[in-house]
């Protein structure tokens, strides 16, 4: 798949990268509550720079950063492709963890610990990774792909993605389709989200007549 790789060392060294990046990525404490974000903006701008990406970070509030990488397609008219990630990651107990969980500790098998490791911080840098890759091979897809990072996802995104798309930047984007938060993979099989993990409602009725004498529920429950 990368035999026509210009440039960036051969496959070992690209996956080396993409695993420092990752670790570097997860030893930045961007963790609840009172998160200051200068330190993910930066690594990110750093990600962009590497990249040769154009990237535009917006203040949702000055405390509260969005980070757009963008990598143009041939036909920049088309609506775009958003795949989102949040650099925000829940509290900590650390008495709990087996390593400390912002060292990135890596294992003899090369299990990577850390908070944020699937929750999200590994899809930003599999989205990172992948343009990289196809940049490598001299690709270029016709719709432009646009990769954020936002704030606050995991305490509702009050200050996060919710403002954000109410924003003429987010307007701006013409996005036509977005990816999500979904599950990590350590298969070949890459599962897809198209929304944030929603509930599914299910109504049941029961058209029996409870049993139990002592329960005086009628004839159905729903
Ligand atoms: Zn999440």
């Amino acid at each position: 798949m990368h035999k026509n790789m210009k440039s960036g060392g051969s496959l070992n060294d690209l996956n080396l990268r993409a695993v420092e990046n990752y670790r570097e990525y997860l030893r930045i404490p961007s963790v609840h509550p009172d998160i200051n974000y200068d330190d993910c903006v930066a690594f990110l701008l750093r990600q962009a720079d590497s990249l040769q990406l154009p990237v535009h970070v917006h203040h949702v509030r000055p405390d509260k950063p969005v980070v757009v990488i963008t990598w143009e397609g041939t036909d920049p008219i088309k609506p775009s492709i958003l795949l989102n990630s949040h650099m925000d990651v829940v509290p900590v107990f650390e008495h709990e963890w087996t390593y400390p969980p912002f060292d990135a500790h890596m294992d003899e098998q090369g299990n990577i610990y850390a908070r944020g490791a699937q929750d999200t911080k590994v899809l930003g840098i599999q989205y990172l990774e992948a343009i990289h890759r196809l940049k490598l091979n001299g690709q270029r897809l016709s719709r432009t792909v646009h990769v954020s990072f936002v704030p606050d996802e995991e305490i509702g995104g009050e200050l996060g993605m919710k403002k954000y798309v109410r924003s003429e930047h987010f307007k701006s984007l013409n996005v036509g389709f977005a990816l999500d938060e979904n599950v990590s993979s350590s298969t070949p099989t890459f599962v897809v989200a198209f929304d944030e993990k929603i509930k599914l409602g299910l109504m049941i009725k029961c058209k029996e007549r409870l049993r139990k004498p002592s329960c005086r529920m009628s004839t159905s429950v729903t």
